[in-house]
């Protein structure tokens, strides 16, 4: 098929894409006519990428979308209401146990034999003098969102049907149906906003499909890489060196830049060639999982230690909008829930709550009051697992590792 005559400096007519077939600008396949397609040193001075895009950022306005501009523009969620307040579910919390002296001793005997430098003597003979149980409350709160930000894009346009404001009213931001691929895991959809399309010359060609060949600066030659320019190269010829034109270039110096074969032109990068451009409105989606715990604990064991073992449910729910738990018998943890619960539904207007989940767990901490030797001190064996903390173990030098 012939390709479309590209005449010298001409710029296509932008409107003339706007029917169902777009052509992309090609150079010629015929390697006879390899000489420049556009003669640059008359094109006017091009402006930088901004000022392009700019200048042809007189859209059709779409309603509720007048501020979409290149850059994003987040869009607040519509006001939406909380649970009524006779639908509070009930709470129910289960209880925890205690440990008895010999698990106590198989968990500090454990926890010796992780630290090589520890002597294993006071483990095995420590007297503990008080084990005193008591439960650590960890609560934890999530809230999975959505924000939700417009701005304008474009791809080239390939021809077909143009889905623009003709076609109708395009949705608001929150209209637009969006579910999340999984819920509480951060994520980003994107959608491309109905009745927004708008098809414009490409800002980065002057709508010809072509821009200037960087290679060669738009002169379709450059300097003959066989000659390196001097047009002759050495040779032996009946055992002697004699300068030979160059077979490349014929002894001109100059040959077809290996870019764009001689044609001075390259394909838009932007519009692929395609001289135009569908500019539309797309619509970002971001899922954010937001994430808050408070500890309760009233040992002298360090607090963040208690999120990392495991303990027991004591409660757990989820719903759109969670309720704060109210009827724990340990105050702190109602209030501390209240508090973390009205922060997360205050703190981020820009953010639509999709869904929350909260739970309560119990977590048995043990305080061993021991002695050994001349040493009385305390260590906490708490979790599951019976992990241990102990500060002071006594023997915990180097020395400690020959006597085991
Ligand atoms: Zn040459
Ligand atoms: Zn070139
Ligand atoms: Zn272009």
């Amino acid at each position: 098929m012939d390709q479309p005559q590209v005449l010298p400096n001409q710029v296509p007519d932008a409107d003339a894409g706007t029917q169902n077939n777009n052509a992309a600008w090609t150079p010629p396949t015929d390697n006879a006519l390899a000489t420049p397609q556009f003669n640059w040193e008359e094109a006017p001075q091009e402006e930088d990428d901004a000022t392009k895009m700019k200048k042809d950022a007189n859209f059709v306005a779409v309603s509720g979308y007048e501020q979409v501009a290149f850059d994003d523009v987040a869009v607040a969620p519509p006001q939406y209401e909380p649970p009524p307040t006779d639908q509070r579910p009930e709470e129910k919390f289960e209880s925890t146990g205690s440990i008895d002296e010999s698990t106590v001793r198989s968990a500090i005997i454990d926890y010796r034999s992780q630290h090589c430098c520890y002597g294993s003597k006071p483990a095995n003979e420590m007297e503990f003098k008080t084990i005193t149980p008591s439960s650590a409350f960890h609560y934890h709160l999530e809230t999975f969102s959505e924000s939700r930000s417009t701005k304008r894009v474009f791809v080239p346009f390939y021809g077909g049907n143009v889905d623009g404001p003709q076609m109708g009213a395009a949705p608001l931001p929150w209209q637009l149906p969006c579910q999340p691929d999984n819920l509480f895991m951060d994520h980003t959809k994107t959608l491309e906003v109905p009745h927004t399309s708008e098809i414009k010359s490409c800002y980065n060609c002057y709508a010809r499909g072509f821009i200037r060949c960087q290679r060669c600066a738009g002169k379709g030659k450059v300097t003959c890489p066989n000659c390196r320019g001097n047009g002759t190269k050495r040779a032996h010829h009946n055992g002697q060196m004699v300068e030979q034109c160059c077979g490349v270039c014929k002894g001109t110096g100059r040959a077809n830049c290996d870019i764009c074969k001689g044609y001075a032109c390259v394909a838009c990068s932007v519009c692929n060639g395609y001289k135009l451009l569908r500019h539309f409105i797309k619509l970002f989606i971001t899922y954010k999982c937001h994430k808050t715990d408070y500890v309760h604990e009233d040992t002298g064991l360090p607090n963040h230690l208690i999120k990392s073992v495991n303990g027991k449910l004591l409660f757990d729910q989820s719903g759109i909008q969670v309720w704060p738990v109210a009827t724990f018998p340990v105050a702190e943890v109602n209030t501390n829930s209240a508090r973390i619960v009205d922060e997360h539904r205050t703190a981020r207007p820009t953010e639509r709550i999709v869904q929350q989940r909260h739970n309560l767990r119990a977590i048995p901490v043990s305080e061993v009051e021991y002695s050994w030797k001349t040493t009385v001190s305390k260590f906490w064996v708490y979790g599951f697992e019976n992990a241990v903390y102990c500060p002071d173990y006594p023997q915990s030098c180097c020395w400690g590792c020959t006597i085991i």
